[in-house]
């Protein structure tokens, strides 16, 4: 399949890598909007937030388990922002579920 984070996944793209098992990868964002931003994906491959469904929500679950370890692993001590973009009008532009981590600083209130 064509899809950069499963080739991160693969490691056929390298990452830099915070938090790996046999379900989830952790890495760091390559173009950071904050003093630590991390993004956490399934290994399954799901498109989107939109595309979670009875079959697959157990994987979500174990990201939403795993992101305070994972949190810490990247040094955020003093709490985060989760965000999942989903579909074109959010500007999602990889197509394989993703939630970053921001953290490491003082957050802006309101994202727009
Ligand atoms: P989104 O716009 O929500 O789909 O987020 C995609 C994120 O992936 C962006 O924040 C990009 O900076 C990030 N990204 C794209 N390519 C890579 C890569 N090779 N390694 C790490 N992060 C990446
Ligand atoms: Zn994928």
């Amino acid at each position: 399949m064509d899809c950069l984070f499963c080739k991160i996944v693969d490691g056929q793209i390298p990452s830099k890598k915070v938090y790996e098992d046999e379900r989830i990868l952790a890495f760091y964002d390559i173009n950071p909007e904050a003093n630590i931003h991390v993004l956490v994906v399934p290994k399954l491959h799901i498109d989107s937030a939109n595309d979670i469904n009875k079959e697959n929500s157990k994987e979500v679950a174990y990201i939403f388990e795993k992101i305070p370890e994972i949190a810490a692993l990247a040094g955020i001590t003093n709490g985060y922002r989760i965000i999942t973009n989903s579909g074109p009008d959010s500007c999602q532009s990889v197509m394989h579920l993703h939630f970053h981590i921001l953290g490491g600083e003082k957050l802006p209130e309101h994202i727009r």
